[in-house]
């Protein structure tokens, strides 16, 4: 065994070996792999080997389109079978809201280069005899989807890896993890010791084990799935004998569950409500080829779904059952990356479609160690999307629903309920009172939008589409009607959104936005860290205020801050609330190790509240002594000021376009502030508005947000940040990379769009762009801008595609729209009412 390695990945599962396979691909020929038992003996040789293209996320969908296309050249490539049988997928859609998915998704579909057709129920049966197409209304087929032998696509790729000169120790545990002090690690194992620069934990249901050797609570817990495979039915048999192909993957997502044939007889995976979380303390130390004792009775609905679906299903005994686990995170979404707080550490976990992913994760993640930056998007499964609010109890919760929620349908405002209200800032209460429909970000409530007082949907408004799991509504707080249904297109609170944001611009709003990620910076080596680590110059001045981006080393954007010079030697910096993690570890990461710099994450400790509106200024004079004037208190400026009797940090910035300020307070001071406010607002007629009000006011000032028009994947000037990226004379993270990227040429400018003709569909992001019949681009975000009275969209498409009055074409649900470039910032483009 070797003492000395470049990288140690752990866990010899198919993910584990898939990341080796492609690090030594990569030319990494000093990796090794070690796996306690034997390679596969986790959870991946009783995977059902299905490779699901299907999914909606934006980075999953990529990962999962590189694997099935390596898993095509495998074999060629080791000699080694793999079982690859391309034999497509359908997935049924039996209401109309299903339908919508696979029409959003297809658009998903087309901009990263997946073939998707939609069939008709004839077509459906004619591919598929077995299946009675009663109550199917339409379906989608992958033609590139399939299954394959998990253990030898297993083995192909550790042949791979070997032939690329890395190595494998099987039987071999790692028992301890430990820095050096040269900066390395030291990968102590039951067979001796391995001193490495990266390790790579890969290790399946032992995630959280595996973390805790580093001090890492690793958010992922399995869940237990079932798959049933049948003893031979002779119908099947008799298509065999008579040479028919074989009739592919089925889905039917409204009744949830999956199957396929198997040596003539069928397999029948169901996802159902109350399959339990396992291996609470993680697998026993001598598990291995481990299965858990079934449980039919919780799989009844689904079996008799299956059975009236595929009546041959019942007329067969069922051979076997297997029970395993399934890693899982919160979100049902892998986590693939750096490990946060500790260096060259890397997680490929919480896998739960891990045969389907293992390519394309290992692919990324190799990636992002060997040349250190993916080159997709992966903030869809960033292991830092999770915080430290993810304890074993939230885990439990979420990670049970994740997996019942597999099939149903994915709206894109769906809110789901588990683990819920978990993070509450101190308004909550409050805002609920005045009616708020709360939704989450990063374990925090925050008000999505506020109904008006009684207000209910009614029976008809209920009336859900005739299926198995699935309702597309919130739901409701015991004794209450619930108040939104989820949708693709506009939905019930579409209007009440409208009035919030013509309310904020008529009048005044008050927003909560505590869930901000907030980060104290200072020490004598502050200002000069900050102007070489982000794009924009530091503000010169106390008090003043600038929008800054961290870049990736490649020039493409990783955050977004807003920095508040608060002293000589003092900075206030503001980000997202959902990437909180995600910052604080490239700060900390960056942060020079000579004391000159000290960064306090201060999120929980101050709360946030938005005052907005025209009458901004004259409500919040109401409530403190400040001068509030232009002169005195101009845009992109800040003061602490007292609010009541309330400290604050006023910061006179905001993400909707109007007058106004964010006051970012003492958590423990925030029901007095929100108080004085309204009760100083009475006034003013000041009213809540919500997370939703917000996004539309935004679309129409063009403001971008990561990961959407803001990626790595893009350069920062692609994503039309020149007025935040100040290149002359000066040096930045991601510079050189960026003006390199500038020569080379930019392929992609970020464009305004009014989408023509829309009756109840906006964009939503993901839609696809058309110039004249070929795809040109992508949209990133969409919705309904109330000042301006129009549909609108932003989009990613070719530079010379980009002037104002350029006509496009959108796909959104399947439906051609004409699209208009239009100029950035259609709405008070010159900052007026921002600067009133
Ligand atoms: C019933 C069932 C059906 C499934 N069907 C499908 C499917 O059709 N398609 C699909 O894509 N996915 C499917 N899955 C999911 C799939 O099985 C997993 O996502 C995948 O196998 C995960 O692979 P992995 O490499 O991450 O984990 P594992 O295969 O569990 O590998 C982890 C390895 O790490 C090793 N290890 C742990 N700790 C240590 C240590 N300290 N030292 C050394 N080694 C260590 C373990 O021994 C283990 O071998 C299914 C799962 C179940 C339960």
């Amino acid at each position: 065994m070797r003492t000395h390695a470049r990288a140690v990945v752990i866990g010899g599962g198919v993910v584990g070996v898939s990341t080796l396979y492609h690090l030594a691909r990569k030319g990494w020929s000093d990796a090794v792999l070690v796996e306690r038992k034997e390679l596969t003996s986790g959870s991946t040789w009783h995977a059902a080997g299905l490779l699901p293209l299907f999914n909606l996320s934006y980075s999953v969908g990529q990962i999962h389109k590189y694997s099935v296309r390596l898993y095509k050249t495998l074999e060629r490539e080791t000699g080694q079978h793999v079982g690859l049988r391309e034999v497509t997928n359908i997935r049924l859609a039996c209401t109309a809201d299903r339908l919508d998915e696979y029409k959003y998704y297809a658009g998903v579909a087309a901009t990263i280069g997946v073939p998707v057709k939609f069939l008709s129920p004839a077509e459906v049966k004619e591919i598929w005899p077995l299946c009675n197409v009663e109550g199917v209304i339409g379906a989608i087929q992958h033609p590139e989807d399939g299954y394959i032998q998990p253990a030898d696509l297993t083995q192909a790729l550790a042949k791979g890896a070997r032939a690329g000169g890395a190595e494998i120790y099987r039987q071999t545990a790692v028992t301890a993890i430990l820095a050096t002090p040269a900066g390395e690690w030291l990968v102590r194992t039951d067979k001796g010791d391995i001193v490495c620069e990266h390790v790579i934990s890969a290790t399946g249901s032992f995630a959280r084990k595996t973390g805790e050797m580093v001090g890492l609570d690793v958010p992922v817990l399995p869940v237990q799935h079932q798959y049933i495979v049948t003893e031979p039915h002779p119908a099947i048999e008799e298509r065999r004998r008579r040479g028919f192909p074989e009739m592919g993957v089925l889905r039917e997502s409204d009744a949830s569950y999956y199957m396929r044939e198997e040596n003539a007889g069928l397999l029948l995976g169901p996802y159902e409500v109350g399959a339990p979380a396992c291996y609470l303390d993680g697998p026993s130390a001598d598990a291995e080829y481990e299965l858990f004792p079934d449980d039919l009775d919780r799989l009844a609905p689904h079996i008799e779904a299956a059975i009236a679906r595929v009546p041959a299903f019942g007329e067969v005994g069922i051979k076997k059952v297997y029970n395993g686990a399934i890693a899982y995170t919160p979100d049902g979404s892998p986590i693939i990356g750096p490990a946060w707080g500790v260096r060259n550490f890397w997680l490929n976990e919480g896998h739960s479609f891990g045969v389907t992913a293992a390519g394309g994760a290992g692919w990324q993640l190799a990636e992002w160690i060997v040349e250190g930056e993916p080159s997709i998007d992966m903030m869809g499964v960033d292991p830092r999307r999770f915080g430290p609010y993810a304890s074993q109890g939230y885990l439990r919760e979420k990670n049970e629903e994740a997996y019942a929620k597999v099939f149903t349908v994915h709206y894109p405002d769906e809110e789901r309920p588990a683990a819920r209200p978990l993070k509450q800032s101190p308004c909550y209460s409050r805002m609920k009172a005045l009616g708020a429909v709360f939704g989450t970000v990063y374990g925090w409530e925050r008000p999505n939008w506020f109904a008006p007082p009684g207000y209910g949907l009614d029976e008809a408004d209920l009336k859900t589409p005739n299926v198995l799991l699935n309702e597309n509504h919130a739901p409701a707080v015991p004794g209450e009607r619930p108040r939104e249904k989820w949708s693709f297109r506009r939905s019930n609170y579409f209007e009440h959104v409208g009035r919030e944001c013509r309310h904020v611009h008529e009048k005044v709003g008050l927003l909560d936005m505590t869930a901000f990620a907030k980060f104290e910076v200072s020490g004598p080596g502050a200002e000069a860290w900050l102007e070489r680590t982000l794009t924009n110059r530091v503000p010169k001045a106390v008090g003043r205020i600038a929008l800054s981006y961290l870049l990736s080393k490649n020039g493409g954007v990783r955050s977004e801050f807003t920095v508040f010079r608060e002293g000589e030697q003092r900075f206030y910096l503001v980000s997202a609330g959902a990437l909180e993690r995600h910052d604080r570890d490239y700060l900390l990461k960056l942060c020079p190790s000579d004391g000159s710099v000290t960064i306090e994450c201060v999120t929980t400790q101050n709360g946030v509240l938005v005052l907005a509106g025209p009458r901004a200024r004259d409500l919040l004079e109401r409530v403190t002594d400040a001068d509030l004037s232009n002169a005195s208190f101009p845009w992109l400026s800040g003061k602490m000021i007292d609010v009541g009797a309330a400290r604050s940090r006023a910061l006179r910035v905001n993400f909707v376009g109007e007058l106004g300020w964010e006051l970012h307070h003492p958590i423990e001071m925030q029901t007095h502030i929100f108080d004085r406010l309204m009760a100083a607002g009475r006034e003013f007629d000041l009213k809540p508005f919500g997370i939703r009000a917000m996004d539309s006011l935004r679309l129409e000032k063009s403001y971008r947000l990561i990961p959407r028009e803001l990626s790595i994947e893009y350069a920062a000037l692609e994503s039309g940040l020149d007025r935040f990226v100040r290149l002359d004379n000066r040096d930045f993270l991601g510079r050189a990379a960026l003006l390199d990227w500038q020569k080379r040429g930019f392929r992609n400018r970020l464009v305004t769009m009014e989408v023509h003709g829309i009756t109840d569909t906006d964009a939503r992001g993901s839609e696809p762009v058309y110039r004249g019949g070929e795809l040109v681009g992508r949209c990133t975000s969409g919705g309904y801008g109330w000042r301006l009275g129009k549909s609108l969209a932003l989009a990613m498409v070719p530079p010379e595609l980009a002037q104002t009055g350029t006509e496009l074409e959108l796909v959104i649900l399947g439906e051609r729209r004409k699209a208009s470039v239009i100029p950035e910032s259609p709405f008070d483009p010159k900052n007026e009412r921002l600067r009133a």
